[in-house]
């Protein structure tokens, strides 16, 4: 399949999810074997494992200081509408939190038309099969001949409790089982999160929150929950820049797995462009930079 990009600029302003500020992103068409590229204060951050400084709550890039939070749902959007090579230029320390799904951008990027470009995709096959994490949070990846998703999610709050989905990849089942579902928190973690500096931008606008007995502002699917764990799932995974052809079995998995599992599907085929530090060390780094920022067991927005 050939690679695509974008026809034309287009632009969303927003506020950032995590930091509350206001934000502005501009996504122009890119060239072949270009990828997803990130500009900010004049660094130039390719979509990529090796630009991943932080993974926790949400997937960060950054470089020489300068970072961009929360790009998965963006990434999402374009692998689930199949464009490689994209030019994405951010006001901003956070994209868009929009509606807290992929939907918006999809709408965004469907604005913006679709160029087939004259070279092809190259997909990436497996050596052999992968698994990081352990316990009861896990993910494996096998090869197959096509990729695809199975995740199962626990959670001990009864009004989420087990969900499972299998999600076979196509733009049409992207679009309507998995963009729209948003990004969910807990009302009671909400104060801790906001004084580590976390959820600022979260509001009922753009986030699921569950209380004590459910939802308090209602749900687009059942299952909208590991809906959007899947669509984290495939933002994350879209960091290695090419289609992936396995089948990916997640268990309770969020962005610091996905982000592990980037890892060593790059270490398996040698394909680092530099050493690429373990999850382990970009989250301790990352809690050392957040100057006294303390994870708090059992938060899930992601
Ligand atoms: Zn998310």
């Amino acid at each position: 399949m050939q690679q695509r990009t974008i026809k034309k600029p287009v632009v969303l302003e927003g506020i950032g999810l995590h930091s509350g500020k206001p934000v502005r992103m501009v996504v122009a068409p890119a060239p072949v074997d270009a990828g997803i590229v990130f500009r900010a204060n004049g660094e130039v951050i390719p979509a990529a494992p090796e630009s991943v400084v932080d993974s926790r709550f949400a997937t960060t890039l950054g470089r020489n200081g300068t970072r961009i939070r929360t790009v998965e749902h963006l990434m999402a959007a374009a692998v689930g509408l199949g464009y490689d090579n994209l030019d994405v230029q951010v006001e901003g320390p956070e994209l868009p939190a929009a509606d807290g799904s992929a939907k918006p951008f999809v709408a965004l990027l469907q604005t913006a038309g679709r160029q087939e470009q004259g070279a092809r995709r190259r997909p990436i096959a497996l050596p052999h099969p992968i698994r990081v994490g352990e316990g009861h949070r896990w993910i494996s990846i096998v090869p197959s001949s096509r990729f695809r998703i199975s995740y199962t999610l626990d959670n001990d709050h009864p009004a989420i409790g087990t969900q499972v989905l299998s999600w076979d990849p196509s733009e049409r089942t992207f679009v309507e089982e998995l963009a729209p579902a948003r990004t969910y928190g807990f009302l009671k973690d909400i104060g801790t999160m906001r004084k580590n500096g976390l959820a600022r931008g979260g509001s009922l606008e753009n986030a699921v929150v569950v209380g004590k007995r459910g939802p308090i502002n209602g749900l687009r699917y059942r299952d909208e929950y590991v809906r959007h764990k899947v669509l984290d799932l495939v933002g994350d995974l879209a960091l290695l820049g090419r289609p992936l052809l396995g089948h990916v079995i997640a268990r309770n998995a969020g962005h610091d797995l996905n982000f592990a599992l980037a890892v060593a599907v790059q270490r398996a085929l040698g394909l680092e462009r530099r050493a690429v530090p373990s999850a382990a060390r970009v989250a301790r780094a990352a809690t050392a930079r957040a100057d006294g920022f303390l994870p708090v067991p059992g938060l899930a927005v992601s």
